[in-house]
């Protein structure tokens, strides 16, 4: 485990935004994570796991205690049995070399969650959802937390109270150490097709320099209130509230998905990101009346 004091963390996120960590942690595999969340408990240090950066925002005074990065898995095994395979995975694992490495001894069943960035800790974290609303939890059968009194426990799918952009890791303070996944098995050739075509139109459609979807899409019943053509929370932002494109400092609503914010200048500050934030609150408030939910996880202190 490498440890550092007062690191930078801004270019461990996709958004290239945020302070400084008081201390750092690099781990490898989940043995040294337990070991890294056993040093910080110790010492009575707030624990802030980050995976790839890929869904946070991280305050520009930085984040107090212990940051683990989990980041750099490299250890999974699969066993195939009658169609499907059962793949179990360290947290600390990056989805898309996991999808790649498993395409390459012939497995598929991850090729709908291509062109989204993160670790599997992420994934399980936030229930990702990939091309035609799949969500994480269909291939999701258990999952190996820390629980905050140091025990190494299993959680089934069930109890993981999946839901849209939901689980209950966000709530019960457990670190997700590992997952048992099992993936439906489609032809590898069919799987290669959803790659390559679902792939490039993510890339074209959604900006790098951002942190996916900043809010979460309406709920059905939402939607029929409003009476809206879709769900899509950048429909409301573009269409209805018109500030597609705004800018504030370095940070800008997209032009090309207005659910994305980006850090157009390189140099935006977390500051601006949450005026933009604020801003789309406010006239969602004014306009529709309800308040829109976060899909990205605030790092840090935003008073
Ligand atoms: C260009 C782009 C496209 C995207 N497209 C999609 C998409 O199509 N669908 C979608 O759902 N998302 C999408 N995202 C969002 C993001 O990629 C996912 O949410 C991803 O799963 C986050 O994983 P991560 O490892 O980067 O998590 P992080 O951003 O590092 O962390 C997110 C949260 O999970 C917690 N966490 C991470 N690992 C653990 C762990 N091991 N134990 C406990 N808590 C943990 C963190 O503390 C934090 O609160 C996109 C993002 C970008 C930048």
């Amino acid at each position: 485990m490498e440890l550092k004091r007062n690191a930078s963390l801004r270019e461990y996120t996709s958004w290239r935004i945020g302070g400084k960590a008081e201390w750092l942690a690099e781990v490898k595999d989940k043995q040294e994570l337990k070991k890294a969340v056993e040093w910080g408990r110790k010492r009575g240090l707030p624990i802030t796991i980050l995976g790839g950066g890929s869904n946070v925002l991280i305050s520009d005074k930085g984040i107090e205690g212990l940051v683990i990065l989990n980041r750099k898995g490299k250890n999974f095994s699969q066993e195939k049995k009658e169609g499907k395979v059962k793949v179990v995975v360290e947290s600390g694992v990056n989805l898309a070399w996991l999808l790649k490495e498993l395409f390459a001894q012939g497995t598929t069943g991850l090729e709908k969650f291509v062109g989204i960035p993160g670790t599997i800790g992420g994934a399980v974290f936030n229930n990702i959802h990939g091309k035609d609303g799949y969500l994480f939890a269909e291939v999701v059968k258990e999952v190996e937390v820390l629980t905050p009194e140091g025990k190494v426990k299993n959680v089934s799918r069930r109890e993981s109270e999946f839901a849209y952009d939901f689980s209950r890791f966000q709530k019960s303070g457990e670190i997700i150490l590992a997952a048992d996944l099992v993936l439906p098995q489609t032809p590898l050739e069919e799987a290669k097709k959803v790659v390559k075509e679902w792939g490039k139109r993510k890339v074209l459609s959604q900006p790098q320099n951002s942190a996916g979807c900043v809010f979460k899409n309406l709920s059905e019943e939402q939607q029929k209130r409003l009476g809206l053509p879709t769900a899509s929370f950048g429909y409301v932002i573009d269409k209805i509230l018109g500030l597609k494109g705004k800018r504030i400092g370095g940070a800008r609503i997209s032009e090309k998905h207005a659910n994305f914010i980006v850090n157009e200048t390189g140099k935006a500050k977390a500051a601006e990101v949450m005026a933009l934030i604020r801003l789309v609150q406010r006239e969602t408030e004014k306009k529709l009346g309800f308040t829109p939910q976060l899909e990205i996880f605030l790092l840090g202190s935003f008073d």
